[in-house]
This record gives structure tokens, C-alpha cells and sequence, in this order.
């Protein structure tokens, strides 16, 4: 059983005593905020496994606290609570230091499954070599083989593939992508990105047309999931309160507050 000490920074009361009750009947040490600044202070001083981010929150936003914690040298998980439909309020987190997101309404099992995912590598990355499926990616020689024997690729999708394999398991978005494997100085789109992820697929996946590694994130970007294969996707459990309706209360009254503001 993986535990860890989790910061959850949520100003939504029901909310954060419905996740703070689920995470430690998992056996995880729970530190809460419901507002910005004591959530940073928390994150700076008490050096969570994982925190768990909502986005509008009074006082310091949750951008605010991506940037300052990464400012601070800190690399713990960061996974932001959002709104559905809010694509570009996600990239902007993942572009400050995220490393995922979960748009509410979601099911408790599968915010419990991705952070105990994000707290199990984080206990075990001296897995070096970058191993998915029957696939292992020799980064010192710029091979891929699939049990033993070599699959060809190009310069380009051997990059991409590394950049993927190097952050299991975390959202990725375009532009992140376009300009680590690309470069920004060269004449590209996030076309380019969509184009090599798809001849890439066509090499890995069984199944490119129901990709099982290289998931994709609708307007966002991809997930490179190495575990998918292997069962290591928990099944949902049922949720032990009926959270579901408050996420959606949640999420009409941050819809409304954010228009509220931009009046
Ligand atoms: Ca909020």
C-alpha cells in the first residue's frame, strides 16, 4: 500500500472534507488549506509527496502557487482540480509546473488511482531505462528495441519517445512538447507534434487507433502512460460519499464567479 503525505488546497468546505476524509481512509497524511496562502505556506514548509490544486482559490491563486513552489526548487507532484471546458486555464497550469489535471466533476476512484500512480513512481524512480509493454528504450545508444529486437525510428520520434518516457504518467501539452523535442527556433507547428505522435503510435501501440501509451488529451495535448498495459489502471471504485453533486455545485460556482469577474 503507497502512502504519503498529501497537501490538498481547495476553498470549497464540502469538498475538501470529502477528499481529505477519502485520502486518509487510504492511509495518506492529509494536510489541507482553503485558501492560496496557506496552501503555499503549507506546500514551502511542509514539503508534501503530492498536493492536490484547485485553481480559483481567495487570496493566491493556484497559478500563483505552481509558479512559487517551482521557483523554490520544489518537484513534488502537483495535480490542479479544474473545470470542464477550461483548456486553456489547464495549459497555462501545466505550463507553470503542473504535472496533471482532473476536471470536476470526477469520480473519486480515479483522482485516488492518479495520485497513488504519481506517489508509486515517485517512491520508485530508480527505474532508469525507459520500459513500456514489451518495449525497452536504450537512451544511451537512441535505440528502441521490442523484446530484444530493434524498431526503427527516426531522430525525431526516438526524441519524442524519450521526452514521454522521461515524464510518465503526466499531462503534457503541445506547445510544452513542440518546444523541448523541436526546438523553438525552427519553423513548426503543433501539427508537427500530432504528425510524429502519430507515426510514433503506429510503431508502438498494438492498437494505434485505440492508443494505449500515447493517450491523448482533448485540446490540451498527450499522456504518456507506460503502466496502461499492464492492468496498472485501477479499477473505479465507488465512491464512499456522494461527492459527484458537490463537484457539480463546485463547478457552477466557479463558472459563475469567473464571469462575475470578467463583467
Ligand atoms: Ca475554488
Amino acid at each position: 500500500m503507497i502512502r504519503g503525505r498529501i497537501l490538498i488546497v481547495e476553498d470549497e468546505p464540502a469538498l475538501l472534507r470529502g477528499l481529505k476524509d477519502t485520502f486518509t481512509s487510504k492511509g495518506h497524511e492529509v494536510l489541507t488549506a482553503r485558501d492560496g496562502e496557506a496552501g503555499l505556506n503549507l506546500a514551502l514548509t511542509s514539503r508534501p509527496d503530492l498536493m492536490l490544486l484547485d485553481i480559483m482559490l481567495p487570496r493566491v491563486n493556484g497559478y500563483e502557487i505552481c509558479r512559487a513552489v517551482r521557483a523554490h526548487g520544489l518537484e513534488m507532484p502537483i495535480l490542479m482540480l479544474t473545470a470542464r471546458g477550461q483548456e486553456e486555464d489547464i495549459i497555462l497550469g501545466l505550463n507553470l509546473g503542473a504535472d496533471d489535471y482532473i476536471t470536476k466533476p470526477f469520480r473519486t476512484g480515479e483522482l485516488v488511482a492518479r495520485a497513488n500512480a504519481f506517489l508509486r513512481r515517485q517512491k520508485g524512480n530508480a527505474a532508469q531505462g525507459a520500459r513500456f509493454g514489451e518495449y525497452e528504450l536504450d537512451l544511451a545508444s537512441h535505440k528502441l528495441f521490442r523484446q530484444g529486437k530493434e524498431v526503427p525510428l527516426t531522430a525525431k520520434e526516438f526524441r519524442l519517445l524519450a521526452y514521454f518516457a522521461a515524464r510518465p504518467g503526466r499531462a503534457l501539452a503541445r506547445n510544452d512538447i513542440l518546444d523541448a523535442v523541436w526546438g523553438a527556433s525552427v519553423m513548426v507547428t503543433e501539427r508537427s507534434v500530432d504528425r510524429c505522435v502519430a507515426t510514433l503510435r503506429a510503431k508502438v501501440e498494438p492498437d494505434s487507433r485505440n492508443p494505449t501509451y500515447i493517450q491523448t488529451l482533448r485540446d490540451i495535448g498527450y499522456r504518456f502512460e507506460p503502466g496502461a498495459e499492464s492492468g496498472r489502471r485501477s479499477a473505479p471504485t465507488t465512491p464512499k460519499y456522494p461527492l459527484t453533486r458537490i463537484y457539480a455545485f463546485e463547478y457552477t460556482r466557479e463558472v459563475h464567479s469567473a464571469q462575475r469577474r470578467e463583467k
